[in-house]
């Protein structure tokens, strides 16, 4: 693919959009942008990261899982549910009539309004610390047309706004939502395509276009990179990473965002096999080794997510 071709946007082609499926709306984050934010989680990903913190995100749909530490084996579940990996066949209902809190429903359904006037709660908090919303996920541009709607809301109350990203879409819809973003804090995982599907399931050649299509007109892009041990915390991967962002002709800020294993019971949770049981996180020492090779190629790299 070629970014030579591809247009900034010339302005918000964004139309309204019924509603939007959310599984978290997290009030007074730190780590998501500058300032005390809030952050709201969009349902749904296109990857599948195999270190992925909030794997309940990934699909797109309402998601239901039982806690079994709650439940108390009432009866309302049978015997053949209760010994199934994952749960099915529930509705909004059963959760109602669960005692325990056990059957937990994951996902909400809203529309722009509803979202955005949650989200302006907090209008005090952003405008004392210089905060705003940060729209993340699973992937927020799974959702890109109701994405881009209350971004545009947002910027037009005079929030400042951040669109959180793995960059895995259609071009088209990455421009249109970070058009409406005062900051983007854009994944990368992975510089090896091979290896980036295997950790991830997709190929990294979509995600690398758009970056460099990205930072041609957009001012203000930060870099995530998770630290993972064993998938791509190693020299040549984090070589690879600066070259190419130096290839960017930008010197783009780089936030290393450390592994840590707390997601495992998600995955169990879900039914889904863990590959990284036994992985510890990074080490200091290690972070800053990172640090350094970023440093070399000219990059400021700091631990731990942006903030101020
Ligand atoms: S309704 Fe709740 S407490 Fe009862 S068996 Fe089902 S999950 Fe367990
Ligand atoms: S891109 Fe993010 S939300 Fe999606 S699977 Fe990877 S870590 Fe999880």
């Amino acid at each position: 693919m070629s970014a030579a071709v591809v247009d900034a946007p010339v302005c918000s082609t964004a139309t309204a959009v019924p509603s939007g499926l959310i599984f978290n709306v997290q009030r007074f984050s730190v780590h998501d942008g500058p300032g005390v934010r809030t952050t709201i989680f969009m349902k749904g990903c296109p990857l599948a990261c195999s270190w992925c913190h909030n794997p309940e995100s990934q699909e797109l749909a309402p998601t239901f899982v039982r806690l079994q530490h709650r439940c108390m084996r009432c009866g309302r579940c049978s015997d053949d549910e209760l010994a199934l990996p994952t749960v099915v066949n529930k509705t909004e209902c059963d959760v109602d009539l669960c005692p325990t809190g056990a059957l937990q429903l994951v996902g909400e359904r809203i529309d722009a309004a509803r979202l955005v006037e949650r989200a302006l709660r907090d209008r005090t908090f952003f405008d004392e610390s210089g905060g705003g919303v940060t729209i993340s996920g699973g992937e927020p541009l799974v959702q890109a047309p109701f994405v881009t709607d209350v971004l545009r809301r947002l910027r037009g109350a005079g929030i400042h706004t951040a669109l959180d990203t793995c960059g895995f879409a259609p071009w088209e819809n990455l421009r249109d939502a970070a058009a409406v973003a005062d900051l983007v804090l854009y994944d990368l995982k992975l510089m090896d395509p091979v290896r980036h599907e295997a950790a991830t399931g997709a190929s990294n050649e979509r995600i690398l276009f758009n970056l460099t299509a990205l930072c041609a007109w957009h001012a203000n892009v930060h870099i995530r990179v998770p630290v993972i041990p064993g998938v791509n915390a190693d020299d040549a991967n984090i070589d690879a990473t600066a070259r190419f962002l130096r290839s960017l002709n930008r010197a783009l800020p780089v936030n290393l965002l450390p592994y840590h294993p707390s997601a495992e019971p998600k995955f169990a949770r879900l039914g889904k096999h863990y590959t990284l049981h036994g992985t510890v996180s990074p080490s200091t020492a290690q972070l800053e080794a990172i640090v350094a090779r970023f440093a070399a190629h000219d990059l400021v790299a700091t631990i731990g997510g942006l903030s101020s």
